[in-house]
């Protein structure tokens, strides 16, 4: 483990006005060289990403760039977050190893990923509070254990803001927040067109924050919409559906 690097991180979140522990440090440390070691062989992320620098820099701080804005939540204290379309576990499993109060639900359709995630959360000795399901989040978002369930639904480099509007509110209980990564460009545009959608779903306005954390290249921000009412029994709907766009 390169120490200096991960001190890093906590100079980057020392600007946020918060800090990791050292063992937090250490759990990042396992999680970033267990995962570049696994996607030397097996995709996962982009195998432009070589180093725990790279990884640091371009997924690590952005998934904690949601730490900024913790209070604005309308559920104050929120207890359990599931990740929509989790990949290697950005943003679910940063925030759970910063956020030790937290149940983290990690979901996605691709089996090698969950499967990495599964290992790596018991590595990290977080199977009590970090669940990781294979499966589509269209699909799940029927099941009981899973709809309205849950404080906060956070979403990273999934799809358009209809998509992830459809597959989010559904898992969220009456307060909640549906937080979406998003890249600034075109963002206004893509939001107003969705707005009548996430009414239809039971979510609030959209609002835009703009995050001190990440790099400056991939120009993230992060879209917040509160849950406000029931989402109606027919969404989300079958993928097809979903993709149609009628
Ligand atoms: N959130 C991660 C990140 O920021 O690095 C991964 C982003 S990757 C571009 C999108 C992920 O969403 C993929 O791992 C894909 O398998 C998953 N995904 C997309 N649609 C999904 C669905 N309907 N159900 C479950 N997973 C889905």
């Amino acid at each position: 483990m390169n120490t200096n690097t991960f001190n890093l991180l906590n100079t980057q979140l020392f600007k946020i006005n918060f800090s990791l522990t050292s063992d937090q440090l250490e759990q990042f440390a396992t999680y970033t060289s267990e995962l570049l070691s696994y996607n030397a062989h097996t995709n996962l992320i982009s195998r432009e990403i070589k180093t725990a620098e790279d990884l640091m820099n371009r997924h690590i701080l952005d998934s904690l760039s949601l730490l900024e804005f913790w209070d604005e939540f309308p559920l104050k204290n929120p207890r359990s977050l599931v990740d929509i379309g989790t990949g290697g576990g950005f943003p679910g499993l940063c925030l759970a190893i910063a956020r030790p109060e937290l149940e983290v639900v990690l979901i996605d359709s691709v089996g090698k990923k969950t499967e990495f995630l599964k290992s790596v959360v018991k590595t990290l000795n977080l199977t009590k509070r970090v669940q990781v399901e294979w499966g589509r989040i269209e699909e799940i978002g029927h099941e009981r254990d899973f709809r309205e369930t849950f404080d906060i639904v956070t979403s990273r480099a999934v799809s358009a803001m209809t998509t992830v509007s459809e597959l989010g509110l559904p898992l969220l209980e009456k307060d909640g927040s549906l937080v979406t990564y998003k890249s600034r460009t075109g963002l206004s545009e893509e939001i107003e067109s969705a707005q009548a959608l996430i009414g239809q779903l039971g979510g609030g306005k959209a609002t835009i924050h703009v995050p001190s954390l990440g790099n400056e290249e991939n120009n993230h921000c992060l879209v917040f919409i509160t849950k406000q009412k029931q989402t109606p029994p027919m969404f989300p709907r079958a993928w097809s559906k979903i993709k149609s766009k009628k």
